[in-house]
């Protein structure tokens, strides 16, 4: 299990003004902080936006080498940097089997509840890394967890299907969160 943040460490903050419901932050087991639910989310309901300074891609590339980091892929050439001007959404754990999920909308990146959230319950989202860049082991804990952060790579048999598919994946995936490895070392 990951290091809780020292005691010293402030804890970060939500800008509620981009949450529609009530949130906290408080250190999480699967990593460093986590955000919880403050109040009961009905599935379906926009909790929060995910802000951050826009990006290209070669600037995205050098920040990318910091140690942690909280790079949201939007597109193939731009990327929302959380850790400036982040409303607190960039502090949203990975888990396999997530309770939220990023819809983007007009250039928006709103992260949505997959299923109703009960009080007290950590907000979690699928990173999706991508399976060709580094394995990021996972500890979501969550039963249905494969492991890494990283989607598994498309069996050679399924490949026909996966053609056929490319075009709605590859839009899928450019608009799912993608961090960096080094956003899980510390
Ligand atoms: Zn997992």
């Amino acid at each position: 299990m990951p290091p809780a943040p020292s005691k010293k460490e402030p804890a970060p903050q939500i800008d509620q003004k981009k949450a529609c419901f009530a949130l906290e932050v408080r250190p999480s087991p699967i990593h460093r902080w986590g955000i919880y639910a403050k109040e009961p989310i009905p599935k379906g309901r926009k909790i929060i936006e995910y802000t951050g300074e826009k990006i290209n891609r070669k600037e995205t590339n050098r920040r990318a080498d910091g140690p942690l980091n909280y790079l949201f892929t939007l597109t193939s050439y731009w990327t929302i940097d959380g850790s400036v001007g982040g409303s607190g959404a960039q502090y949203i754990n990975h888990c396999c089997t997530p309770n939220c999920y990023a819809w983007i909308h007009k250039g928006h990146i709103l992260y949505m509840s997959a299923r109703d959230i009960q009080t007290g319950e950590e907000l979690t989202i699928d990173y999706r890394f991508d399976h060709d860049v580094a394995a990021v082991p996972c500890a979501c804990g969550a039963p249905g967890c494969r492991g890494t952060i990283n989607l598994k790579k498309e069996p050679k048999v399924r490949k026909k299907a996966a053609r056929t598919a490319k075009k709605k994946t590859v839009k899928k995936t450019a608009k799912s969160v993608k961090t960096t490895a080094k956003k899980r070392s510390r």
